[in-house]
């Protein structure tokens, strides 16, 4: 087992001063895998004080001097991909290929639209021709907080800690006690790639403990935030007291609206990215609605599709999907799959237990519901694993009526030959995000939700804008 107890404070790894041991089990086999330390008020302060020390010289640099930094990190990160994904795949079941095709890279993915996105970027700018002497400055919000989650942890890293740094933030990372390791890779990689001592900072911990610590504390101008709503609502009440900014990227229930008139790959598309990374996934599309007049088919092409997804562990190679999580997870997507059922939905594939072959290991059966309704707790609730709900529709009002049916708002999908249906139903549903027909969002695109999926834009030059502050300067003097 290895041992990661020390924290990432000021640009030295040091012991925690108020640490307990904790273990990450391995969801694929049950066992621990590594012991880090859950921090305290002490650690989170350390970490705080660092990166407030650190702003004021930090937010000054030129940014192109940060862009270059997150140049030379992406080059370390790339070096250091195998490790993290090794690390990633043991910590929170993501087979090992997916994680290196999948998870890592798209951390990649967004430090280099960060990048590109900065550099045409005007931090500092005229407000227009109208007004010659009123001045724009972008400049950093101040110390950030970076609270991650497990499902996708290199992406949401990233996102956070590639826009803070060229934004001029300092921050302290907080990243789930599930999957801490291979944050503690990436910490390193910001180490070797010559961040300033306190720009960034990382301390372990679990949500009661450094997470309430953060979202509390004086001295952090901003909480970003990407987990369950449930927490999202905890931070934003703990942060109310001392007025932060508070980003929060939340889950989803996201609708996949399928016509009769969709592409003939539509179904199968639609089943297998609800399937990936084990159904956990925020814009994961768990509510299949299928047109009438293809309906019978489409369930039947669903079910095809979902006997041909295999499970294993997380250390094989292949195409199968990994276990879920952990054990809270586990019985949470039990007690749901139990609802389905008893609410009446008509169980399709899989179900509930773990598949054959399997006594140990957090493992679902990949599951699929018929004739749900979008009142039943499975179209309701976010699932977090691989089950998907179909349900019919009649008609393009209808089927948007029941997308928009959801507290809700991340990414629907929409699949249908029709232009001008396709782009009505863009404006009509109430999400961040809708793809359509499978293509997926181009580089620097937004990532966000409406409604209690959230309130930022994550990625790109959005994402960047989240971490700056806009000040507006009238009489300015020309140079
Ligand atoms: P979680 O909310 O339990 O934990 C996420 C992070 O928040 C962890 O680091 C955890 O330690 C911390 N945390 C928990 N309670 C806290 C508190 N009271 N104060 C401060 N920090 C706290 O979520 P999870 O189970 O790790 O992740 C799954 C959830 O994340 C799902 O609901 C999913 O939809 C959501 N998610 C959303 C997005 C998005 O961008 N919208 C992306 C991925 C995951």
């Amino acid at each position: 087992m290895q041992e990661h107890r020390n924290f990432y404070i000021n640009g030295q790894w040091v012991a925690p001063l108020d640490g307990k041991d904790h273990h990450v089990i391995d969801p694929s086999t049950e066992e621990p895998t590594a012991v880090i330390s859950l921090g305290g008020q002490a650690d989170a302060d350390a970490a705080v004080a660092a990166a407030k020390a650190a702003l004021p010289g930090w937010m000054a640099t030129d940014p192109s001097e940060r862009i270059a930094l997150v140049e030379k990190l992406l080059e370390i990160y790339s070096a250091k991909a195998g490790e993290m994904a090794t690390a990633t795949s043991a910590e929170m079941g993501a087979p090992i290929d997916m994680a290196n095709t999948q998870q890592v890279p798209a951390g990649s993915w967004h430090l280099k639209n960060f990048t590109k996105a900065a550099k045409d970027f005007q931090f500092d700018r005229p407000l227009g021709d109208h007004a010659p002497n009123d001045r724009i400055i972008y400049e950093a919000v101040g110390v950030a907080a970076l609270i991650t989650p497990w499902n996708w942890p290199q992406n949401q890293i990233t996102l956070k800690v590639g826009a803070a740094a060229i934004a001029g933030c300092t921050m302290v990372l907080k990243p789930s006690e599930e999957s801490p390791v291979n944050a503690m890779i990436f910490a390193q990689a910001m180490d070797e790639a010559g961040f300033p001592p306190g720009v960034f900072n990382l301390v372990n911990g679990d949500g009661a403990g450094v997470g309430t610590a953060l979202s509390g504390h004086k001295d952090v101008d901003m909480v970003s935030f990407t987990g369950s709503s449930r927490a999202g609502t905890l931070i934003s009440k703990n942060a109310a007291d001392t007025l932060k900014r508070v980003h929060l990227e939340l889950g989803g229930k996201g609708a996949n609206v399928i016509f009769e008139d969709a592409d003939e790959k539509a179904v199968k598309r639609g089943v297998l990215h609800m399937m990936n990374n084990t159904g956990q996934s925020c814009n994961a599309p768990s509510r299949m609605l299928v047109q009438r007049g293809k309906y019978d088919a489409a369930v039947e092409e669903a079910v095809a599709v979902a006997a041909k997804v295999s499970v294993g562990p997380a250390n094989e190679e292949g195409r199968h999907i990994g276990p879920v999580v952990n054990e809270a997870q586990w019985n949470k997507i039990q007690g749901l799959i139990e609802k389905g059922i008893s609410e009446g939905a008509r169980l399709v594939a899989g179900g509930p237990g773990r598949p054959e072959g399997f006594n140990k290991g957090f493992y679902v059966r990949p599951t699929i519901f018929a004739d749900v309704t979008n009142d039943m707790t499975i179209a309701r609730e976010e699932i977090f694993g691989p089950v998907l709900s179909i349900m019919p529709f009649d008609t393009e009002e209808e089927a948007t009526e029941i997308a928009n049916d959801t507290v809700y708002g991340l990414t629907n999908y929409v699949q249908t030959q029709d232009p001008a249906r396709l782009n009505r139903m863009a404006r009509n549903l109430r999400s961040g995000m809708v793809e359509m027909n499978g293509t997926s969002r181009a580089a620097g695109s937004p990532f966000g939700g409406m409604k209690q999926s959230g309130n930022g834009r994550e990625g790109g030059l959005w994402g960047i804008e989240d971490f700056l502050e806009v000040k507006a300067v009238s009489g300015w003097a020309a140079e």
